[in-house]
């Protein structure tokens, strides 16, 4: 497994795979990896014939005063795990690099970037996409592997590629979780023992939705209703929102129907988590 710091080496490396006519998979993570990342890297390392995988803790899509500087970083582990699926090369560029002292440019996709989670986090997706776009523009992948856990992220990011004409496939790939159901996180390092409990809530209220459905609720104001009590009884439990959307272009649905998102995010204490389920 290489490991490529610069993106002049990265740039000629791609380069040097897409003349020898090799398929790149990229699969984008901010490292503090667990078994969501590594289903990522597992479909890349399977599909393509080879895998790239980035490692940055992204500064642009964290806003001040949020968790840039506490963020898990474990590098020497990270590398292990990535070592182990089999992976071809890390990128793991430095931060003065990929945006130095005289940086400008950023990439926004309106209207997607304004709903759920952009509402609490206005600069995050114009984060992700410039981030994104610039590994895109380096590595030159021919598929990138994003996880459904971040439902509108991967939404965004189809986005941007279709109007910026792209040539890369994006392939999105279904939550795993632990056995209790909670979705795997990076930021469920942050929870204590009781906060678990609160933060099963998340997925908990997601299946009784779709418990819901398959008895026949359409209504999505009865949906949410429920969705919200489940979670608002857990007093460590607090609701930034619950939404029900077209997953395409995020907006809110009065009846659900075959492919609606249900999205939300949920403090437990100072840690935002983000859950959702495709009907
Ligand atoms: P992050 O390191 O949090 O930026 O995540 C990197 C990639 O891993 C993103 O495409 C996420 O959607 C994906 N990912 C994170 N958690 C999970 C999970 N529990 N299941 C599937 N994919 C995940």
């Amino acid at each position: 497994m290489k490991i490529i710091k610069t993106i002049e080496e990265m740039k000629e490396r791609s380069g040097r795979l897409k003349r020898e006519r090799k398929s790149i998979g990229l699969a984008p993570t901010m490292g503090a990896l667990h078994e969501g990342h590594l289903s990522l890297v597992r479909k890349s390392v399977q599909s393509m014939d080879k895998t790239v995988a980035s490692l940055f803790v992204n500064p642009a899509q964290f806003a001040p005063n949020e968790d840039f500087d506490s963020y898990p970083r474990d590098y020497d582990r990270d590398l292990d795990m990535f070592m182990r699926e089999g992976v071809d090369i890390v990128f793991m560029p430095e931060r003065n690099t990929v945006y130095p002292a005289e940086y400008k440019t950023y990439v926004e996709v309106h209207d997607l970037q304004e709903k759920l989670c952009g509402l609490t986090r206005p600069i995050f997706f114009r984060g992700v996409c410039t981030v994104v776009l610039k590994l895109f523009n380096i590595i030159n992948p021919d598929t990138a592997f994003f996880g459904q856990k971040d439902a509108q992220q991967g939404i965004i990011i189809k986005r941007m590629v279709k109007d910026l004409n792209l040539d890369v496939r994006i392939k999105i790939l279904p939550i795993v979780r632990d056995k209790d159901g909670l979705a795997l996180s990076s930021r469920n390092a942050y929870l204590k023992n009781t906060q678990r409990q609160a933060a099963l809530s998340l997925s908990r209220s997601l299946r009784e939705a779709k418990i819901m459905v398959e008895k026949g609720e359409i209504r999505t104001e009865i949906i949410t209703a429920q969705i919200k009590d489940i979670i608002e009884y857990c007093p460590e439990a607090k609701i930034d929102y619950v939404k029900i959307v077209d997953a395409e272009n995020l907006d809110p649905l009065d009846i659900v129907r075959a492919g609606t998102l249900i999205a939300l995010a949920v403090y437990v204490g100072k840690t935002r988590l983000i859950d959702n389920i495709i009907l």
